[in-house]
């Protein structure tokens, strides 16, 4: 039997998985198959990147995993990572209300507070934002479309306050976008599920959940790009080529996809699974499918700058209270989250240093990528000054820049889904695509996304009719 030759276009997170299940697949069906992996950059793990700062192994991107189900945990033992896993030292954070940091509600579903008249909830909206949320289960509304925009949802049954001052920065934290324009049932589909329980949403949202619970937020202790180094190093030697951009995808022979690559090399394969955010995927597939490139092409994405600063111990007044906190938007905002690095992740503690880690950008908030390195630093310090009550300016900081950083899943974004996937599947080609674009930005979801795309695409060239796989050709042969 000719082998089947596969290529996987991202050594993201998602790609890597999708590797790693086609290998999977390919060694427990027995067949021979050649899975090749283009990465643009020089090294593997896209918007997962660590690197050595102050003597510490710092996050540049994805800083932690919230892990909801045991299987990523056992996948993590798998990748001989069980020794690696920390938790955090505290994950209690705090919001800026405009004129001092004052810690979040305890349990939130993403900002919603189930118990409104508690304390810990009036102390941050004020007795009046509190009420009104409390009002909820009296107000008439009815149920939401699962792709409608989450902010008019949650403004009508608990108040602009608390969607401004909790919902919104929580929100804004994770997709660095703005609540209004999110789809419900892509960023909080848990939401919805209360209000399958119950009319009301926060008594839904009191009732236990049928959902198992989550695992917890971890980290690596050399770092998170632990995890996309142990899922390269699994995979045959000879699967990796980093370095290698793919300029673009055509049509091979029969009904293989040639894969072209930046300097003219390209190859001939069965098989593509794109792990490479929607717009980038557009660009790649035009050559495909031009209605196909023109959908994915829609994708909106934000922009992020993550600093991380060292400070002397003594730039500090006092103790840092908590994991950090957030900021919501307003006028003049300029930092939108920041990491107490030491405190949140105690192996990251540095003798006589304060690490802090701040982002900056989201939708509407382009600044960051237009300012150089000194203007953004002076910027960010001097607010976080405001905050913290830093005495002393930081003696070392690592500014990174992503852009694109985050998929915005806007209203639409599960029915823009569906289109994508209707549209792949009636390709005359087999092609997956996966990663933080579709059905979540977190590293568990993208993990789960990657293998999905990988079976989905094993499935496609195992079962194609006899005859149709392309034969091995050599790199370089169909250059043009
Ligand atoms: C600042 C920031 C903080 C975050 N924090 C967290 C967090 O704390 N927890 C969490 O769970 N998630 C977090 N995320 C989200 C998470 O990091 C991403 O959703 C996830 O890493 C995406 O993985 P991916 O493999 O889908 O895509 P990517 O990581 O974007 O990988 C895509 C890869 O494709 C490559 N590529 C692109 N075009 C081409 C081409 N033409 N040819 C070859 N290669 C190409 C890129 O170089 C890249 O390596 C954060 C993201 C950012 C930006």
């Amino acid at each position: 039997m000719i082998p089947h030759r596969l290529a996987v276009v991202g050594a993201g997170v998602s790609g890597l998985a999708a590797a790693q299940e086609l290998v999977r697949r390919s060694d427990l069906a027995g067949i021979a198959s050649e899975v090749m992996v283009f990465e643009a950059q020089g090294q593997v793990g896209g918007r997962v990147k660590s690197e050595s700062f102050q003597g510490a192994s710092i996050d540049l991107g994805a800083e932690s995993m919230l892990v909801r189900s045991p299987e990523t945990m056992a996948a993590l033992g798998a990748l001989g990572l069980a020794d690696q896993v920390v938790r955090p030292g505290t994950t209690a954070a705090s919001i800026w209300n405009g004129r001092r940091l004052v810690p979040m509600p305890r349990s939130t579903a993403l900002g919603v507070p189930p118990h409104p008249l508690r304390w810990e909830v009036i102390r941050l909206l004020g007795l009046l934002g509190s009420a009104r949320v409390a009002a909820e289960p009296w107000l008439r509304g009815s149920r939401p479309g699962a792709d409608d925009p989450l902010g008019p949802f949650l403004a009508g049954r608990i108040g602009h306050t608390a969607v401004r001052r909790l919902v919104d920065p929580l929100l804004g934290g994770i997709y660095a976008g703005s609540t209004e324009l999110l789809s419900i049932g892509a960023v909080a589909p848990h939401l919805l599920a209360a209000l399958d329980r119950d009319h009301s949403l926060l008594r839904g949202l009191r009732q236990p959940s049928p959902a198992s619970p989550a695992v917890g937020f971890i980290s690596l202790k050399g770092g998170l790009q632990t995890l996309p180094l142990a899922l390269a190093r699994a995979l045959p030697p000879t699967a990796l080529r980093t370095g290698t951009a793919v300029r673009r995808l055509s049509r091979g022979a029969g009904d293989s996809i040639r894969v072209e690559m930046d300097g003219g090399d390209s190859v001939e394969v069965d098989g593509v699974a794109l792990a490479v955010p929607a717009p980038a995927a557009a660009q790649l597939i035009q050559g495909i499918s031009g209605e196909l490139a023109r959908e994915l092409g829609r994708q909106e994405y934000s922009n992020v700058a993550t600093l991380t600063m060292a400070y002397p111990a003594a730039a500090l007044p006092q103790r840092l209270p908590g994991s950090g906190f957030l900021v919501p938007r307003g006028r003049g905002r300029v930092v939108t989250a920041c990491t107490f690095l030491d405190q949140k992740w105690p192996h990251l503690r540095e003798p006589g240093l304060v690490m802090l880690r701040a982002s900056a950008g989201s939708v509407g908030e382009e600044w960051p990528l237009e300012v150089d390195d000194a203007t953004l630093v002076t910027s960010v310090h001097t607010h976080l000054r405001r905050f913290l009550g830093l005495r002393q300016v930081p003696i070392a900081v690592r500014v990174q820049r992503w852009q694109p950083a985050l998929p915005q899943y806007r209203a639409g974004h599960l029915s823009w889904c569906a289109r994508v996937d209707g549209m792949t599947a009636s390709l005359p080609v087999r092609l997956a695509l996966c990663g933080s674009s579709f059905r979540g930005v977190g590293l568990e979801a993208c993990l789960r996304d990657g293998a999905r795309a990988g079976a989905s695409l094993w499935e496609q060239v195992a079962h194609a009719p006899s005859g149709t796989s392309s034969a091995p050709v050599t790199e370089s042969d169909h250059n043009a």
